[in-house]
C-alpha cells in the first residue's frame, strides 16, 4: 500500500537529531511538510530543514523547550501561521536520566525529566488538538521507550516520564477518536543516536554502540529509520484503525 502524506503538515519535537530527525525526513519523503522543533542546536535543525526543502517540501525550524508551556504556545502559533494547520504531532523530544537510584535522585532532576517526557507532550496535545479536530484526520505519536516494559532500577525519572506519556496517549486516543484523531505509541529499544551511544556507555561501559550488534536481534542495534518507518505507517491512511496502540521497535525483545 502506498503511503502518501502530501497536503499534511507535521510538527516533530526534537526533530533536529537522532530519532526525531529520521522521523522528520521520513514524513517528508512520504509527502508531508514538516515543522522541526529543537531545543538548542540550531545548526542541526537547519540541516534537517535543508534536506526536507531539497525534497520539494516546506520545512522550518522552531526553537522551544517542550516542557515550557509559553514556548510551546508561541511555537504552535508560529507553525499555524506559517503552515496553516498541524495534522501530525510527533512527541519525540527526550532526555536521559542520570542513572541514580530513587533514594539518590535529586528532586530537580526527576521534575525536569518528567516534565520533558510528560508535561511537554500534554501541553502540545492541548495546543494542537482543537485545530486538528476540524481537519477530518489527525495523528499524534508518542515516542516512548521499551523502558516501560521492564521499569529497570536506576531509571526512576525516565521510567516515570515515559509511563505518564503512555497514559496520556491512551487517554487522548479515547477522548479524540470521535474527532478523527488517532494517538499511538512507538517505543524504541536502544537505538543508534547520541543518546543511545551515551546510554550504551553509561549502562554497559561500551565505547562503540555497534559492539552490541552481534548479540542484537537481526544482528544489529536498532536505527532511527527503524523507528521512523513505524511512525510513518501509523500516521498514514495505510493505518485506518490502529488507535491507542503501542509498537515496540525492539526486534522482538
Ligand atoms: P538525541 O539523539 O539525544 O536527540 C534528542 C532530540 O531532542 C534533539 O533534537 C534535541 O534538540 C531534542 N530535545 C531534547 N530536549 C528537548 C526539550 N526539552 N525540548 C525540545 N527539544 C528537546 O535523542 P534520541 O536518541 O533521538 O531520542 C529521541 C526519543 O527517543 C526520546 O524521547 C528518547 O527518550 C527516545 N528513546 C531513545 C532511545 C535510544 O536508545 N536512543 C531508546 C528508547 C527511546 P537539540 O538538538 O536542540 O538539543
Amino acid at each position: 500500500m502506498d503511503i502518501d502524506l502530501s497536503g499534511r503538515t507535521a510538527l516533530v519535537t526534537g526533530g533536529s537529531r537522532g530519532i526525531g530527525r529520521a522521523i522528520a525526513l521520513s514524513l517528508a519523503e512520504a509527502g508531508a511538510d514538516v515543522a522541526v522543533n529543537y531545543r538548542g542546536n540550531a545548526e542541526a535543525a537547519a540541516e534537517v530543514v535543508g534536506r526536507i526543502e531539497a525534497m520539494g517540501r516546506r520545512a522550518r525550524a522552531y526553537a522551544a523547550s517542550v516542557e515550557n508551556f509559553d514556548e510551546d504556545e508561541a511555537m504552535v502559533a508560529a507553525v499555524l501561521a506559517d503552515f496553516g494547520a498541524i495534522d501530525i504531532l510527533v512527541n519525540n523530544a527526550g532526555i536521559a536520566s542520570r542513572g541514580n537510584s530513587v533514594a539518590d535522585t535529586d528532586p530537580a532532576e526527576m521534575e525536569r525529566v518528567v516534565a520533558v517526557h510528560a508535561f511537554g507532550p500534554h501541553y502540545l496535545c492541548k495546543l494542537v488538538i482543537p485545530q486538528m479536530r476540524a481537519r477530518g484526520r489527525g495523528d499524534i505519536i508518542m515516542i516512548s521507550s521499551v523502558a516501560t516494559l521492564g521499569m529497570a532500577g536506576r531509571g526512576g525519572p525516565y521510567n516515570m516520564g515515559k509511563a505518564a506519556m503512555e497514559a496520556l496517549a491512551l487517554t487522548v486516543a479515547k477522548e479524540e477518536r470521535g474527532n478523527g484523531i488517532r494517538c499511538n505509541i512507538v517505543a524504541p529499544s536502544l537505538t543508534v543516536t547520541e543518546m543511545g551511544s551515551r546510554l550504551a556507555k553509561a549502562t554497559r561501559g561500551i565505547a562503540d554502540i555497534h559492539e552490541l550488534d552481534a548479540a542484537s536481534p537481526f544482528g544489529r542495534v536498532s536505527t532511527p529509520q527503524d523507528v521512523a518507518s513505524a511512525v510513518t505507517w501509523l500516521v498514514s491512511s495505510a493505518n485506518p484503525y490502529a488507535n491507542g496502540q503501542k509498537i515496540n521497535i525492539n526486534g522482538g525483545g
